[in-house]
């Protein structure tokens, strides 16, 4: 199954899809984990993507494009894939249906996550992310069992700069204008576009997730 998930910054989409990837054994192809990967390696890449990251900008198409390309030639062609925080312009979601039609395979369901903007804000002010596996925590929501430490992989925990506030500010708007079309585009395309009410515990919103999938028979 491909599944795209759409929402703001800071609604959980990493959250939910990493519980979900690790319980059904699913690839979760995370543009924003890569571009960090990219970053802490120094390469070439991460040196290009270094200053719309740190401005709340979207990276440019064309590179976003060449490392999903990469990452999705790595994978087996029936692998599940949730794919988290791309696409992000419609630019992406047509390059990505191009590159699924080359293997045969398409978008199987959008699931789009959605809270009010104030806890958005709260969400992100009190993020944590493991800088090696990528594990999300919330000193709010979701707090690791040990301060600052990975509940995963035993890693110091990060504050990412770029859930600063002004960049914050910046990335929600960049959403509204630039992703939160993507709604209607798949809407438009006939592919199946599911919502989930993400102001919920974390375990709430996984289930309902689930069951947006056809994972689970009933939302709670
Ligand atoms: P995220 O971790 O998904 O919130 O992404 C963090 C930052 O990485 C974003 O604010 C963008 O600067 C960049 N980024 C991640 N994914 C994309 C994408 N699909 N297109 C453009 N920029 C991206």
């Amino acid at each position: 199954m491909v599944v795209i998930l759409l929402g703001p910054p800071g609604v959980g989409k990493g959250t939910q899809a990493i519980r979900l990837a690790d319980r059904v054994g699913w690839e979760h192809l995370s543009t924003g984990d890569l571009l960090r990967a990219a970053l802490r390696d120094g390469t070439p890449l991460g040196d290009e993507a270094r200053t719309f990251m740190d401005a709340g900008e979207l990276v440019p198409d064309g590179l976003i494009m060449n490392l999903v390309r990469e990452r999705l030639s790595g994978l087996a062609p029936e692998a599940g894939i949730l794919f988290d925080g791309f696409p992000r312009t419609t630019a992406q979601a047509e390059g990505l249906d191009g590159v699924l039609h080359e293997t045969g395979r398409r978008v199987d369901r959008v699931v789009v996550f959605e809270a009010p903007e104030e806890d958005l804000v709260k969400r992100l002010s009190g993020r944590r992310t493991c800088p090696v596996c990528g594990a999300v925590y919330n000193v709010y929501f979701n707090p690791p069992a040990r301060d600052e430490i990975c509940d995963r992989c035993g890693a110091k925990l990060v504050h990412r700069s770029d859930d600063e506030p002004d960049t914050v500010r910046r990335r929600l708007r960049v959403y509204e204008e630039q992703t939160a079309p993507l709604v209607s585009y798949y809407e438009d395309a006939g592919e199946p576009v599911m919502h989930v009410a993400a102001d919920r515990s974390v375990d709430e919103v996984q289930h309902a997730f689930r069951a947006a999938l056809g994972l689970e028979s009933t939302a709670p």
